[in-house]
Parts: C-alpha cells; sequence; structure tokens
C-alpha cells in the first residue's frame, strides 16, 4: 500500500506554506502551477487579459503548462512562452479528464482492479491510496487543497503506482531493477516530483511513505505529470520521462 498524502493540514511542515504579497498561498519557494492556490486582483486582471485574447488562441494555450510568473506586466509581454497561475494553465477539470482517461485505460489493461472516489480516510491528510496486490485505487481529495493534492494530479500518481507494480511486482524486496538508474534521471524525477507536490523533507508519519523519494514514489510523480502536463514534464526532466515511456509503454501499447 502507499498513501499520498496532502501537507495542508499537517503541523509538521506549515512552514513551508507561505502567504505571499499578492494573495496567492504557495507550499515551497517555487511558484509552480500545481504549489500555488488563491490569488488576488492580479489573477482577476491577468484573467481580463486572457479573456479578450482570441478563442482558439487562448485554448490552445490552456493545453500545455508554461513556466509561470506572478507578474501581469511579465506575463501580457509573452502570453504564449509564460503563464499566468489558473488564467492560462491547464485547467482543473482538464488535468482530471487526462487522469480519467489513463485510469480507465489502466482498468482495461487489468493493470488496476477497481477506482474508489469520494473515500473518506482516516487520516484527514490523506488524499489517494493505491493497495498493492489488490488493484484498488481510493481517491479522496480536498477542493480547498492545492492542484498538486486535486483529483487529477492524485489519480494519475495512483495509476502511476499501478503501473509500477505491474512491471516490478516484487519492489520492495532487494536487488529489485530500479526505474531511473542515472543521477540526470534521479534529479529530475525529484524535481518533477517537488513541482507537483512541493519539497520533499525529512518526515516521518503519514508522509513517510510519500516523502521517501523511493524509486516508485519518484515514478508516481513523473508519470504523473506526464499525463497531466507531458509537454512541460518533458521540457523539465527529458531524461526521466524518456526513461518512464520506456518502461511502463511496454505494459501498454496505448499509455503514450
Ligand atoms: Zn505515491
Amino acid at each position: 500500500m502507499s498513501r499520498f498524502p496532502s501537507p495542508t493540514l499537517a503541523d509538521r511542515i506549515d512552514d513551508r506554506i507561505q502567504e505571499l504579497e499578492d494573495g496567492f498561498v504557495r507550499l515551497g519557494d517555487e511558484d509552480t502551477p500545481f504549489t500555488l492556490r488563491g490569488g488576488g486582483e492580479s489573477v482577476e486582471e491577468a484573467q481580463q487579459l486572457h479573456d479578450e485574447r482570441d478563442e482558439r488562441e487562448r485554448e490552445r494555450d490552456e493545453e500545455s503548462n508554461e513556466p509561470v510568473t506572478r507578474t501581469v506586466s511579465t506575463w501580457r509581454a509573452d502570453m504564449m512562452g509564460l503563464d499566468f497561475p489558473f488564467v492560462d494553465t491547464i485547467p482543473l477539470d482538464e488535468q482530471r479528464s487526462r487522469a480519467n482517461q489513463v485510469a480507465e485505460l489502466a482498468v482495461d489493461e487489468d493493470v488496476v482492479d477497481r477506482i474508489d472516489r469520494d473515500v473518506a480516510f482516516r487520516s484527514d491528510t490523506v488524499r489517494g491510496k493505491y493497495w498493492r496486490g489488490v488493484g484498488l485505487i481510493e481517491i479522496g481529495t480536498d477542493r480547498d487543497d492545492f492542484p498538486g493534492f486535486r483529483s487529477g494530479v492524485v489519480l494519475a500518481h495512483e495509476v502511476g503506482h499501478a503501473f509500477y507494480d505491474a512491471w516490478s511486482p516484487d519492489s520492495g524486496v532487494d536487488d529489485q531493477p530500479r526505474l531511473f538508474r542515472t543521477t540526470d534521471e534521479t534529479e529530475q524525477a525529484v524535481a518533477l516530483s517537488e513541482r507537483l507536490h512541493g519539497p520533499m523533507v525529512e518526515t516521518d508519519g503519514p508522509f513517510v511513505d510519500y516523502r521517501k523519494g523511493s524509486d516508485e514514489e519518484l515514478a508516481a510523480a513523473v508519470f504523473a505529470s506526464r499525463i497531466i502536463e507531458p509537454t512541460a514534464a518533458q521540457r523539465i526532466a527529458p531524461d526521466a520521462v524518456r526513461r518512464l515511456e520506456e518502461v511502463f509503454g511496454d505494459l501498454s501499447e496505448d499509455l503514450f
């Protein structure tokens, strides 16, 4: 079993959640489309500018995640090359639909047996679980949480665990092959994990499965990014994504 906790309610890393001057709340020190929430007047201003754009350009822009800026004037100067958080980043419902699609494929291919949604976990920090050996995925997200802990990313992450399990059914036992073998692959995988879920911290308690940075956890994070935001995943982590595609691609022809 692997648990996927959200830091939102966890006292121990509360100092990682910062309230910024412009009304955004951020998990960690980096602006990413998955570790910000809230936002004030600048979001409204950017949204207004976005609404004035040609519809097709707007839609095309929302299909991929570009580097984010919280400064409206910077974004305005390069709307196609940059993103303003929650304005021209990939919308949450699109993230959910991409995750649902890969989850359906995983069920069709017998990599996942069942998916239960709206699960009320005993710990209110847990957002998802994958039950190894049973093929069960449980999802229970909170609408006030950071985007990296909402149903799209969490579902894609848990499906990533299921594919890892299918690839390496005995993982955890000594001498199992690692998915990420080189320093480049591993560092890039960590970068995607932190982009989606905030900085890795040394911890125990509900975070231990997820935060220890195991090969499997990194694979689940790279998989989630590759499914939810393929262009950004390939830009940020080319070697890690290539390796994941190579290995998981053997498990299903229709995956990538
Ligand atoms: Zn996980």
